[in-house]
């Protein structure tokens, strides 16, 4: 029997409990002992408390070795409660958030491997906003000490999985000053590192080139809200926001999730992609096995990513989003049942 893990998980809003649900069912297979703790956040907590995650549960997730997440709903404008999403991550100080997009043959639109490295803590959404009589401010807070961890994480990171190339997206012509710390703090650090190219590119730009040209780019690094919008948009390229999922990472714990939100439009109706948790769920295993020298959960996170490969590509089984008509339940059983193959075991 491997090692013991004591995982929190939050199934989340809107589609949250049927894919959490799915992806759960892939832990049968993996030699360890997971100690599952169910945390309530998001709408239905707020509607009945008033507050949609208390600081008990903040404190739970800081001592947990890591926890499984679904989308929690922000509601828009000034009447909503803050983001539950922001409050985890400021709290829990997850400042890097890792989102591997890999296409799939078949469903992709084209054809890409990048992985976006957001900052997750600071920028657009440091929470320090106001208003005056007849405007509105939004403070975009960078600074030094949140820049070089989350840019010296995506280099370590890049070093550790043979990555060729990193580049640092921003828009330091225009915004000199908050994007131009971030590129200064990126050249300091990337001249201690040696064996990485590098380069930067605007964000607009950098739009432009995952559509026309995607294998140009390997790992990228940037700031919070464009690394946000950038990975829908490598998402919608590879085929589908239900496929992808990413891990938020801290000192000394972590979250994961998939890359989408609640997706209310198609919640309860079981047809949601439940990949996208799969896949989060797969990163968690890979975090918790390299943090704890585990070989078997990283071996089971390779062979979940390689179950939903074959199953995705092969297309025999595939959910609405991806033009299927398989369920999410469906979807779910041919990934476990491909895993469970690989891994050996029996369902
Ligand atoms: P939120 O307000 O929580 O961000 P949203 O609808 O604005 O929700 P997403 O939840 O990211 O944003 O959904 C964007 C689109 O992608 C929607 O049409 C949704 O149905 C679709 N989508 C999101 N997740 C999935 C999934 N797992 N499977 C299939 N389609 C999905």
């Amino acid at each position: 029997m491997g090692g013991k893990y004591r995982v929190g998980v939050i199934v989340g809003d809107g589609v949250g409990p049927e894919i959490i649900d799915a992806a759960l069912g892939l832990l049968d297979l993996v030699d360890a002992e997971f100690e599952l703790t169910q945390i309530e956040a998001g709408l239905s907590r707020y509607r009945r408390e008033g507050v949609p995650i208390t600081e008990e549960d903040i404190d739970l997730m800081r001592s947990l070795d890591a926890t499984l997440k679904g989308p929690l709903m922000t509601l828009p404008g000034r009447q909503g409660y803050r983001s539950v999403n922001v409050l985890i991550r400021k709290e829990l100080g997850l400042y890097a958030n890792v989102r591997p997009f890999r296409s799939y043959p078949r469903v992709s639109l084209l054809s890409l491997d990048i992985v976006i490295i957001r900052e997750n803590t600071e920028g657009l959404y440091s929470g320090i906003e106001w208003r005056a009589p007849d405007s509105a401010y939004s403070v975009r807070m960078i600074t030094e000490v949140g820049s070089r961890r989350v840019i010296r994480f995506a280099l370590d990171y890049a070093l550790s999985r043979r990555r060729r190339r990193v580049t640092v997206v921003h828009k330091a012509n225009i915004l000199k000053e908050s994007d131009g710390l971030f590129r200064e703090i990126f050249l300091e650090e990337i001249a201690r590192y040696e064996g990485i190219e590098h380069d930067e590119v605007f964000v607009d730009a950098a739009a432009y080139l995952m559509v026309k040209n995607p294998s140009r780019f390997d790992v990228i690094v940037t700031p919070n809200l464009y690394g946000d919008i950038l990975s829908d948009l490598a998402a919608g390229l590879a085929g589908s926001i239900g496929l992808f999922g990413s891990a938020q990472i801290g000192d000394h714990t972590a979250v994961f999730e998939p890359v989408h939100g609640t997706a209310p439009d198609i919640a309860g109706r079981g047809i949601a992609n439940p990949s996208s948790a799969m896949k989060a769920l797969s990163l968690m295993l890979e975090y918790l096995g390299v943090r704890k020298g585990d070989e078997g959960l990283i071996y089971a996170s390779k062979a979940i990513d390689e179950a939903l490969h074959r199953v995705i590509s092969e297309g025999r089984v595939l959910t609405p989003d991806l033009g299927g008509s398989a369920s999410t339940a469906e979807f779910a059983r041919a990934v476990k049942c491909v895993a469970s193959e690989l891994l050996g075991s029996v369902t």
